[in-house]
């Protein structure tokens, strides 16, 4: 067996030498490697394989297909007849291609030849999956299936992006590179998507026998990571602290454990109703990795690092969002206490029931809650690793992405009121049509978003009340969420649309009322943190992307008391969130492992110079 290769060997081999060492990365298509091994030499695999991404962006549509097509059918001819490259071969293998059976491989032909005739060219999965270690049959075919649905644009982008997946396994082999850290982040969140409230979907709302079951799961884990402390707190948060380096080393260092702060990081363990697994559990995770690498070399470090497991954060059993992250504000509404659930159960019992509170009087709980207030003084920020849940990492071919600012946001609920008519004697130019002056709306929405580049505007819900197919709608409800990067930005895209929807109604003769159900405040990131997350993003060796986030995350609340920054991580699939199908590696989850340690080691320096 070869030994593996190192990038020193490829920084210094000729390119001919070079380009022998890459074969058989990309199928058949030598000249993406060629192209990418003038940018040498490289410092990690990471910018190696963005580079070889890059290449392949750049390249002509006809190069583009030429690579598709260079790929072989899943379980196809050249499988039967032994004719794959030894790359493809193995990994066919290895996901169990060449032992279907008669009626697997009857599907796989069938899908395999649809797919074939409505985009022209073959289905292209990485079929050794998001952790490597091979996806099963059922997957593989439930994929092909559901890809068969897509747009011929969007496959042909898919595919470009699943062939340098099968690149990146196949480079890491070439290095004997295993995600160590990022494969135990990954088992550690499948093992928890375990605990479910609904069969054959992930369903974890606040204080339920699966929320409790996760919260006992991650307390475990902490425990096995080596945290000094590890607790759960009066509204279900799970806190594990990794105390700072003067606890022991304090007279030679020259600093006490009462002047060093602690560094806040976490995200939610709760779920959305079918959620995904990643969504929040990520961000608890990644920090553990990184804690028990510190506990494995002995290691402190001059802060402490507070980890905490959000309990709440979706609002889906209760109205009340943010309720963990909240908490550690001062953001406990005591109304909460006596809100039902949909079977009518209170928070108050919930949270009885889940051996929170005991049987202690309501001021009691509510001084406790009070309690879990942090003093932003002992701090020294909140940092949140999350899933992007958006589509931009993916389509860049990044795996990691800096937070600039958790958006601003508006919501409001809206009716026109026009004139329900006959819609077979109602000429065109006499209708009060309050649907069309809300579709007119939408596009004005649409249009004057779009301008802005990274504002949003979505009318999610649309209702003709008591419509007919034979009636022109004199009545049209409608809901619009409005978000962008700054305070300044939401308001001047509001005072746009507004105007539009004024000018729309009175052109169309319909009256209408508009009210605002919600508004936040963006949470820019903070300078100095962000910057810390750029430079650990850089260290990797990987270009910097910064993005808004056009989810609210518990940082936005921690935002409200001391600085924050996040980083995100790319989703697969598009990057699709809030659904079973978010997907992520577990090579970018090592990546977002060694940019948290990175991120660490900047700030140990820092305060150690401060
Ligand atoms: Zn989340």
């Amino acid at each position: 067996m070869n030994l593996p290769l190192t990038l020193h060997q490829l920084n210094h081999a000729t390119p001919d030498e070079a380009l022998t060492l890459l074969d058989g990365l990309y199928e058949h298509s030598p000249w993406i490697m060629q192209a990418a091994l003038h940018q040498r030499p490289f410092t990690s695999l990471a910018q190696l394989k963005h580079a070889l991404t890059e290449v392949v962006s750049q390249a002509s549509r006809a190069q583009q297909i030429g690579l598709i097509r260079a790929h072989p059918e899943l379980a196809g001819k050249a499988m039967r007849s032994q004719r794959l490259t030894a790359e493809s071969s193995q990994e066919q293998n290895q996901a169990g291609l060449t032992h279907c059976s008669a009626q697997e491989l009857a599907q796989l032909q069938q899908l395999n030849a649809d797919y074939h005739t409505k985009f022209g060219w073959p289905f292209i999965l990485a079929v050794r999956g998001p952790r490597g270690s091979g996806l099963s049959r059922a997957e593989i075919i439930a994929t092909l299936a559901r890809r068969l649905q897509g747009h011929p644009d969007f496959e042909w982008a898919e595919c470009l992006r699943q062939i340098h997946r099968i690149a990146e396994l196949r480079l890491n082999d070439k290095f004997g590179l295993t995600p160590t850290l990022g494969n135990d982040v990954w088992d550690w969140q499948k093992a928890l998507s375990q605990h479910s409230e609904a069969p054959d979907q992930l369903t974890v709302t606040y204080l339920t026998e699966a929320h409790r079951a996760c919260a006992q799961h991650i307390q475990q884990v902490m425990q096995a990571c080596g945290f000094d402390n590890v607790q759960m707190d009066a509204v279900g948060n799970v806190v594990g602290r990794y105390e700072t380096s003067s606890y022991s080393h304090s007279m030679d260092k020259g600093y006490s454990s009462n002047s060093s702060k602690t560094l806040l990081t976490g995200s939610h363990y709760d779920t959305v109703r079918n959620g995904g697994p990643y969504d929040g559990r990520l961000g608890i995770f990644v920090p553990m990795a990184c804690v028990r690498e510190l506990h494995r070399t002995g290691r402190r470090l001059p802060f402490a690092i507070e980890v905490v497991a959000f309990a709440e954060e979706e609002g889906q059993r209760f109205n009340a969002t943010f309720l963990g992250s909240g908490a550690l504000v001062g953001d406990f509404n005591p109304d909460w206490l006596n809100q039902r659930d949909a079977d009518g159960v209170t928070m108050r019992t919930a949270m009885q029931q889940a051996g929170l509170c005991g049987r202690q009087a309501t001021e009691a709980v509510l001084a406790n809650i009070a309690s879990l207030k942090r003093d932003p003084t002992q701090y020294l920020g909140f940092v949140e690793v999350h899933i992007e849940q958006g589509p931009v990492l993916n389509t860049l071919n990044l795996p990691l992405g800096v937070v600039s600012s958790i958006n601003a946001s508006a919501r409001y609920t809206g009716v026109v009121t026009g004139q329900a008519s006959h819609a077979g004697t109602t000429p065109m130019n006499q209708r009060a049509d309050a649907a069309c002056a809300v579709a007119e709306f939408m596009l004005a929405c649409e249009r004057r978003a779009a301008q802005d580049g990274n504002s949003v505007a979505t009318v999610g819900q649309l209702q003709v009340p008591n419509g007919s197919i034979n009636v022109v709608p004199g009545c049209c409800q409608f809901s619009l969420d409005l978000r962008a990067p700054s305070n300044a930005q939401r308001d001047a895209l509001q005072a746009d649309l507004l105007a539009a929807l004024t000018s729309i109604c009175t052109r169309r003769r319909v009256a209408y009322q508009i009210t605002e159900s919600m508004r936040a405040s963006a949470a820019p990131s903070n300078a100095a943190l962000q910057q810390r997350w750029e430079a650990a993003v850089a260290a990797l060796g990987l270009p910097l992307h910064r993005l808004p986030s056009g989810a609210g995350h518990d940082a936005m609340k921690l935002h409200q008391v001391m600085p924050q920054a996040m980083l995100f991580v790319r989703g697969q699939n598009a990057g699709i969130s809030h659904n079973p199908l978010e997907s992520s590696t577990s090579d970018d989850m090592q990546l977002a492992v060694q940019a948290f340690c990175q991120l660490l080691e900047e700030l140990a320096g820092a305060v150690l110079a401060d």
